[in-house]
């Protein structure tokens, strides 16, 4: 793996490599299959970030009665939380009576989360589940406990995998934590 990476001017240091990621996706896959044994589960991918983890966790999953579609929210510009939760792009599907699961990447403060679940429960789905692939439970300022968490983080500033600077960077197959200051 190569070593540190300068984006913009900030310096990033290796922190999860690729086999890590893929292990633990596919232990949150296991997890999901498991509980949703004979459903037919619609996931719910948010986009941008999100993008690689679902693409990767859905092909562990291997239901092929499930599907899959995206909504995109936003609430950061560089790399400190605006605090304010916009929907982008709607969800266009009915969910009523179905089983529902949100693949997120990173769960930060969790407004987000809290926000999406709110959403969602208004079209009454039979459940809903949230799986991230990243979650920094010290960020918290909702108490939001995910479901699936592949890695429980420290609250640092990540890149990498579908994780982007100002848009760049997603297609990193590694995990990039900001270095701290020397
Ligand atoms: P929250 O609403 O939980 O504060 O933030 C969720 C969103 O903030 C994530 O979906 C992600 O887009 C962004 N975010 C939070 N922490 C990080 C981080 O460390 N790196 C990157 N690239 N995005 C982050």
């Amino acid at each position: 793996m190569e070593e540190k990476i300068t984006v913009d001017g900030l310096t990033f240091v290796p922190y999860l490599k690729r086999d890590e990621i893929a292990a633990q996706v596919k232990r949150v896959a296991e997890e999901i299959r498991h509980d949703l044994q004979g459903a037919s589960p619609l996931f719910i991918c948010v986009l941008n970030g999100a993008f690689m983890f679902a693409a990767d966790l859905i092909r562990e999953i291997g239901m092929n009665d499930s599907k899959i579609t995206f909504v995109k929210y936003s609430s950061y510009e560089g790399t400190s939380s605006t605090g304010t939760v916009k929907e982008i792009i709607g969800l266009k599907e009915d969910i009523r009576g179905r089983d529902v699961v949100i693949i997120e990447d990173i769960v930060d403060t969790g407004l987000t989360a809290v926000k999406m679940v709110e959403d969602l429960k208004k079209r009454n789905p039979h459940s809903i589940r949230f799986a991230t692939l990243l979650h920094k439970p010290e960020s918290s300022k909702t108490g939001f406990q995910p479901d699936y968490v592949a890695f429980a983080i420290p609250p640092k500033f990540i890149i990498g995998y579908g994780l982007d600077l100002d848009g760049k960077v997603r297609n990193l197959k590694d995990i990039y934590v900001i270095r701290e200051e020397e």
